[in-house]
């Protein structure tokens, strides 16, 4: 279905090793499409590289399993976007139409949401010199306070502002979807439904990931996940519906024993209270694995717990192996980072921050291998012990 992926350059001898489930993306994409049901369109957020997972890989993937609506943040990443999906979609630009962009957006096809006044103003102009109309998605500030028109703006536009314009989408954005019992997400949803009535023949669009999970009053339409196809919760208090979709594993590159009372990494920031063995592992803060971890986060070995000790370094951190069996790890072993025993959004919360911060953090050094080589790739390995 997809070509194989050959490899970037500079990852052949790499240490890392990153892999992307894209057929989980798939099932979550259809779980969230089946979930909203027939009559709701549900697109897929593929801003920021598809958040750090590889845009070139992850749209086909999502175009595959249905999805023939994107949206990315920036004008450069639709057009780059395009060149990897067949014509027959529809691509959305959240953060808006840049000046000077306007060319670039109609000669492209791309889809400009309307966040200001100005940005209105420029995309009918553009329409009236080419005398034809344009496509455009609006976007309404429902309490935010982020991006889009404010409800007075709304209430000053008058009918000729978008005669010229075919306003496909009215679309607005919940500020705390994730919490579903906070008063901010009722409040929103009745200010975006009235905002939402200057623009009568528009789709209404409402909902991201935890959105969808806040019931069929705030699916309208059009639906924009983007964290749940990667596998994030997006409902933290509850377990996880979605599959998860990346694996992260590191090289073990030198094992010691170390005395009680040395002490481990930069600021002596780790004492051993008796003789310790320590691995080093080869990734550090450069991969994403920000310092915040030193303080309490840890990874894991065949099922057991190891906990980093002392502080990240940017391409190694160490960890302490307790009571793990002599011999079991040894330098070339491959200890999961993210995986089974730790998701993502666990090792965010060790280091203070969330998931999609994370997986928008990683690094470049990795060995990226895609679901669709998984098992050619891996067993092609040596060693075997990630399980
Ligand atoms: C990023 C973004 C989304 C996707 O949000 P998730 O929480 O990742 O599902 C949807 N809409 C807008 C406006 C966004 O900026």
């Amino acid at each position: 279905m997809l070509a194989p992926w050959t490899g970037g350059t500079g990852t052949r001898h790499a240490s890392a090793v990153l892999t992307i489930d894209l057929e989980a993306i798939s099932r979550n994409y259809r779980l969230l499409a089946e979930r909203v049901g027939p009559g709701v369109t549900c697109a897929g957020v593929v801003k920021a590289d598809a958040y750090g997972l590889g845009a070139d890989r992850v749209a086909p993937t999502l175009y595959w399993a249905g999805c023939r609506t994107f949206f990315v943040a920036h004008l450069d990443e639709a057009l780059d976007l395009q060149t990897h999906l067949p014509r027959d979609v529809a691509i959305y630009v959240l953060n808006g139409l840049p000046s000077g962009g306007e060319r670039d957006c109609v000669e492209a096809g791309i889809v400009p949401v309307l966040n200001s006044r100005e940005q209105l103003q420029a995309w009918s102009d553009q329409a009236r010199q080419r005398g034809r109309i344009l496509p455009a998605v609006v976007q309404v500030d429902s309490g935010m306070s982020r991006l889009g028109m404010s409800p007075r703006e709304i209430a000053d536009l008058a009918g000729n502002d978008t005669s010229v314009l075919d306003i496909q989408v009215v679309m607005s954005h919940l500020a705390c979807a994730d919490t579903p019992e906070h008063p901010a997400n009722a409040h929103q949803l009745a200010a975006f439904q009235t905002l939402a009535k200057r623009f009568p023949g528009a789709r209404k669009s409402f909902a991201n990931s935890s959105g969808i999970f806040l019931g069929r009053n705030y699916h309208h339409d059009l639906v924009r996940p983007g964290a749940a196809l990667y596998g994030l919760n997006p409902n933290p208090a509850q377990c996880n519906p979605m599959l998860p979709v990346v694996r992260l594993t590191a090289q073990v590159i030198q094992t010691r024993e170390i005395e009680a009372d040395a002490h481990v990494g930069y600021g002596w920031n780790f004492k051993a209270t008796k003789p310790t063995r320590l691995a080093t592992l080869a990734i550090g803060y450069a991969d994403g694995l920000q310092r915040a971890f030193g303080n309490g986060g840890a990874v894991y070995f065949r099922g057991r717990r190891l906990a980093i000790a002392g502080r990240v370094s940017m391409d190694s951190l160490t960890v302490d192996l307790g009571d793990l069996p002599p011999g079991m790890l040894a330098r070339g072993s491959q200890v999961e980072i993210i995986g089974g025993h730790q998701s993502l959004d666990a090792l965010a919360a060790t280091a203070g921050t969330i998931g999609y911060e994370m997986l928008t953090s990683l690094g470049q050094r990795y060995e990226r291998i895609y679901s669709d080589e998984i098992d050619v790739r891996w067993t092609a390995r040596s060693g075997g012990t990630v399980r």
